[in-house]
């Protein structure tokens, strides 16, 4: 074994490592592009900007990586490494990308088996197992096993887009880590290239032959040696991932890594991340989908309660029952309150004020024998002191809807305004349980000495609690990160914990290892690295030899961060914010400092956490769920306008091809602002991209075709039979794709001659409105208005028979010109003319608005942009009045109804026999007013609205009807919306958005309808 190098001196080396591998790099990078690109099928990346892209985890780090590679198949992976060994280029593998710990960024060629290496290989249902290919997400793999009545249950929180590759990486752990283990646990085997290019297959010690065994046996012969060390010095808790599993040979963890106490040569790799060997397969532990679970939610008067409490809590689950006992504290409580999705939920888990509560859950195979368990529990919290302290949640609808709440705790958190962030370094320590509430207390002591503090939460079963410190890294965060490290480490020593216990060790724990573990096992540590990869290829300073944690020059916002001065045409000064990180109180809007007025800021909301790479329910993100490209996903737009905006992408900061690029796909559909859990808002901050680089390279004629359509619709609707023409003749349309760039494989919507706004005039007076009883305002826009004015009329005999007396919104001095809520103008990045249609706008409906009229409207994309954009373009309280009066046409009607003032309504409705489905518009969704949709639909006696669980429709105002933007946007509809439909050959198919009735028509050749029109055919 080397005599171990003074821990100093390895740091400085690594540091200086790191810049001559960029160096060298720089070097090499042509000819390792041009050789991926000649001899393999994947995709290379290299421009600066995927680099940038690719630069960052949810971590605090920022290293950009020579390039990018996507393997198309297992042996692509191989012939890179064979490449980079040639070359000399380090590689870094990459899952999902959400490492917290910088695991995943590094100066070499970065692999990321995400995209295309994702195969479910085999799955032997009898024996209980898979073997899958490293990219596959979790909830993708559990998706397919469900129907076999088994699961993968390593439940790690970003299940939606962690893979299986990074959580062997990692050795990750889920919040049922105490009934099921962590990933080391339920690995069987796996298949992975060493650096030397050879293919090993890690299982069975005993079974091992070839390098496999004589590694094995190095490292048996490495544990034997050190056996006593190891005993000295390794945590003795579950949730100990730091270092390299030495202990396979001489176990330390509370649950043994195999069921028949075995050596497993695969658990060597877990937790190694990619420092070892690339994985190729995995094989994988399988468990039964538990039939029954319940739920105890205790609440406690004290934290410190609480946390002494779980060491008593975990003796119920001594027959395996007890999957979770999951920490809330106060403030995650309290900020779940604040959020108008989570508060019912919470509500109902409460009694009275708790300080914290303890989400306790049994699961299994028989009910009742669980239900007898929350019986127990609550006997325990009597003995404990606290009887009645527990909130029974025996179904499973509140249980889910508990469990998403925490879940998105840590996001709750992160979405905090202002440069000081919570920052992940010490956030998942593990103690033994008889320790928790000790240590919890001193580090919380720790925090507020250090003029911060933390939020406590997650797995008080396994006696690791996340909590993270709020600092500014820009300022004087990494030092503080250091002076709080070093305290935390002493009492995690005092405690005999582990310093590591979930997220792994990264840039930001590697140092820790030999603080953990002494210098004899951290130089063990070094001879596996050297027996795996002697070339020192795969993620070099992981592990063994790692720089400091606080090297600021590895760090995404380092001291020396600065951001292009910049006038956004929004107003972004919500986000130009300051907070204290001991209240978390912001300072006014625009005192941030931000040189771009805020607008850099909003986008550095993005923590890379990539939520947004999710498949499942929600719009977020459409463009990534076809492409599943890096650049085409908000966290990798969010990633392009930072390193833009901070000129690290050159001069021309927001205006620069590869922000275009990165931004060309997005359709705005408003996704991330509700789904992202820091509110990235892309769609907006796309407008802010529109209109800057218009400004500088002009509109095109379809830009303005687009924007102006407003302007010119009463002209044009005069000659609507010749500019119909064009949806008949495929000369026509071919010459408008050549001349206009409108799709010729799209009908264009049809113009009428005549249409809502030259029909004849009708409608309560403004005057009668405002003297009315039961007032309304109609507010029609231009598209129901000029191509499908029957919405229109639908919207407005609905509304009348309902007992409304409704005026048609209109200019106070007509000039034949309709209302207009600049939103095509948005599209296009003309903003100061949108801002001009929505003065004129905000000057009509003010007195209807100083009244308490609803001002009403139909096309989703329109109404809501009063209560969106129209408040960022400093209108100031008149808009933010307007934005609380202005409801979709069946908001209001829901509104009414709970009110009770749409019996009369109701009792026109005739019944309705045939299947409803409603597909919701992306902007709908985003502000929540889906449900009003189904529950206005529902007063239809007979009416079972059910609705398609689908992202965006694909046409996004011009987005699909653009001939570049064609064929993304029918993959878009072909998601999920259009196979809906055509399932359903004999529905009623209900939406809102004109875009959507038209992807629908081109799509599967119905004929879709706003829900106006479908009440009014009932009356
Ligand atoms: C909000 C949030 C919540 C989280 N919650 C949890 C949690 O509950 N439990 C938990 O354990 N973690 C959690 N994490 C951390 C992280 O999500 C997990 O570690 C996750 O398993 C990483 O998966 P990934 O696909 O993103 O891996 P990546 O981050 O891409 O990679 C992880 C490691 O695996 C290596 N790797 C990837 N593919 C290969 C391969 N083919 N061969 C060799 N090495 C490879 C990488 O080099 C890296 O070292 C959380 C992170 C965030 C941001
Ligand atoms: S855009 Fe939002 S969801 Fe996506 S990584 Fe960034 S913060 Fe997470
Ligand atoms: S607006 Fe829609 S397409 Fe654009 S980044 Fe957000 S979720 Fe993706």
């Amino acid at each position: 074994m080397n005599a171990p190098l003074p821990l100093e001196v390895t740091r400085e080396a690594a540091g200086k490592a790191y810049d001559a591998v960029s160096r060298a790099s720089n070097e090499v990078a042509g000819r390792l592009a041009q050789r991926l690109a000649a001899e393999t099928t994947g995709e290379v990346l290299f421009s600066a900007a995927d680099r940038g892209r690719y630069a960052t985890d949810a971590s605090i780090y920022q290293v950009t990586p020579v390039g990018v590679f996507l393997p198309r198949t297992a042996e692509d992976a191989r012939l890179a490494l064979d490449i980079c060994r040639d070359l000399k280029v380090p590689v870094v593998p990459r899952g999902g990308g959400t490492s917290q710990c910088g695991q995943t960024v590094g100066a070499g060629l970065v692999i990321d088996f995400s995209k295309h290496v994702r195969g479910v290989l085999e799955v032997d249902a009898e024996r209980r197992t898979a073997t899958v290919e490293p990219g596959i997400v979790l909830d993708h793999l559990n998706a397919q096993l469900k129907k076999l009545g088994l699961w993968y249950p390593v439940d790690v929180s970003t299940a939606a887009q962690a893979t299986l590759g990074g959580m062997a990486g990692n050795n990750s752990c889920g919040s049922r880590s105490i009934a099921y283990g962590n990933m080391v646990h339920n690995v069987l085997g796996a298949q992975a290239w060493t650096s030397d290019g050879a293919l090993h297959t890690f299982g069975r010690f005993e079974a091992a032959t070839g390098a496999a065994r004589a590694m094995g046996e190095r490292v048996r012969d490495l544990a034997l040696a050190l056996a006593p060390e190891i005993e000295a010095r390794w945590p003795k808790v579950l949730r100990r991932v730091a270092g390299y599993n030495l202990d396979v040979f001489h176990n330390q963890n509370e649950k043994p890594y195999t069921a028949d106490g075995s050596v497993n040569l695969a658990h060597l790799l877990v937790g190694s991340e990619g420092t070892l060997a690339l994985t190729r397969s995995l094989k994988l532990q399988l468990s039964e989908l538990p039939r029954a679970k319940v739920l105890g939610v205790v609440n406690f008067p004290t934290f410190y309660k609480a946390m002494d409490t779980a060491q008593h809590i975990v003796k119920l689950g001594s027959d395996g029952s007890l999957t979770a006992v999951e920490l809330v504290d106060r403030t995650m409580i309290e900020l779940s309150l604040q959020n108008p999705a989570f508060a019912p939920t919470v509500r109902a888990a409460l009694i009275g004020e708790p300080e914290a509560v303890l989400l306790v859950e049994f699961a299994g195979a028989d009910r009742a024998a669980l239900l007898k368990k929350l019986q127990e529990l609550q006997e325990l919290m009597g003995d404990l002191g606290l009887p009645g302290s527990v909130v029974l949640m025996p179904d499973e609808g509140p249980q889910k809807a508990l469990w998403e709440v925490r879940k998105a705790g840590l996001n709750i958190m992160m979405s905090l305004k202002g440069d000081g962030k919570p920052v992940s370094f010490i956030e998942d320590c593990a103690v033994p349980l008889v320790h928790l509430a000790e240590y919890t207390d001193a580090l919380t002591q720790v925090f507020r000495k250090h003029g911060t503090k933390g939020t406590w939460y997650a797995h008080a079963s396994v006696g690791t609690l996340h909590v993270r410190p709020i600092l500014d890294m820009r300022r004087n965060g990494a030092p503080e990160m250091r002076a709080i490290a070093e305290e935390a480490s002493e009492l995690v020593r005092k405690f005999k914990g582990a310093y590591s216990g979930e997220h792994g060790d990264g840039l930001c724990r590697g140092e820790w290892i030999q603080w953990q573990f002494g210098p004899k096992i951290n130089d063990a540590f070094r001879e596996i690295k050297k027996l795996f990869d002697p070339l020192d290829l795969l993620s070099p300073q992981r592990i063994v030899d790692a720089p400091r944690m606080d090297d600021t020059r590895l760090m995404r916002f380092p001291p020396t961060y600065k951001v292009i001065p910049l006038q956004p045409a929004l107003d972004w000064s919500p986000w130009d914010v300051q907070n204290d990180p001991a209240t978390e109180r912001t300072t006014a809007p625009g005192t941030g400092g931000d040189p771009a007025r805020g607008f850099a800021k909003a986008v550095e909301m993005c923590n890379n956490n990539g939520h947004c790479r999710k498949f499942d329910a929600g719009t977020m993100c459409p463009s990534y769920r076809v492409t599943r490209d890096e650049q085409h996903l908000t966290r990798g737009r969010a990633n392009t306008l930072r390193l833009a905006m901070s000129g690290q992408l050159g001069p021309d900061g927001l205006t620069s091809e590869a922000v275009r690029d990165a931004l060309d796909l997005c359709v705005s559909c408003k996704g991330c602002k509700r789904d992202c859990p820091t509110g990235v808002d892309m769609a907006r901050m796309k407008i802010e991209f529109l209109a800057a680089d218009r400004q500088k390279n002009g509109w095109s004629l379809k830009d303005k075709l687009v924007a102006r359509l407003p302007d010119y619709a009463a002209t044009a609707s005069r000659f609507a039979g010749l500019l119909n023409l064009r949806n008949r003749s495929g000369l026509l349309a071919r010459l408008g794709e050549k001349m206009l760039g409108f799709s010729a494989r799209r009908s264009l919507p049809q113009w009428q001659s005549r249409h809502f706004f030259n029909g004849p005039a009708r409608g309560a007076s403004r005057t009668e409105v405002l003297a009315a009883t039961r007032p309304v305002v109609l507010f029609v826009d231009t598209f129901n208005g000029f191509f499908e004015s029957a919405n229109a009329q639908a919207a407005f005999e609905v509304l009348q028979a309902a007992g409304y007396t409704v005026h048609v919104a209109a200019k106070e001095r007509p000039d034949g010109k309709h209302l207009c809520c600049g939103r095509t103008y948005l599209a296009s990045g003309m903003v100061g003319e949108a801002r001009a249609k929505a003065a004129e706008l905000l000057g009509a409906l003010q007195p209807f608005v100083a009244k308490g009229i609803a001002i009403v409207g139909l096309e989703p994309s329109c109404l809501l942009t009063l209560r969106d954009e129209m408040t960022a373009m400093g209108f100031g309280e008149p808009a933010q009045a307007l934005a609380g009066q202005s409801l979709l046409f069946e908001e209001f009607l829901a509104r009414e109804a709970v009110a009770g003032r749409l019996d009369v309504l109701v009792g026109k409705l005739k019944p309705l026999d045939q299947p409803l489905l409603v597909h919701g518009h992306c902007h709908q969704k985003a502000f929540g007013a889906v449900s009003p949709v189904l529950d206005v639909l529902k007063l239809i006696p007979g009416a079972q609205p059910q609705l398609i669980e689908s992202s965006c429709c694909g046409m996004a105002g011009s987005f699909g009807y653009e001939a570049k933007h064609h064929a993304v946007s029918m993959q878009m509809a072909e998601l999920s919306l259009l196979p809906a439909v055509r399932a359903a050959p004999g529905a009623i198919v209900v939406a809102d958005g004109t875009s959507c009735r038209h992807q629908i028509h081109d799509g599967a050749q119905r004929q879709a309808m706003h829900a106006a029109v479908l009440l009014a055919r009932q009356l």
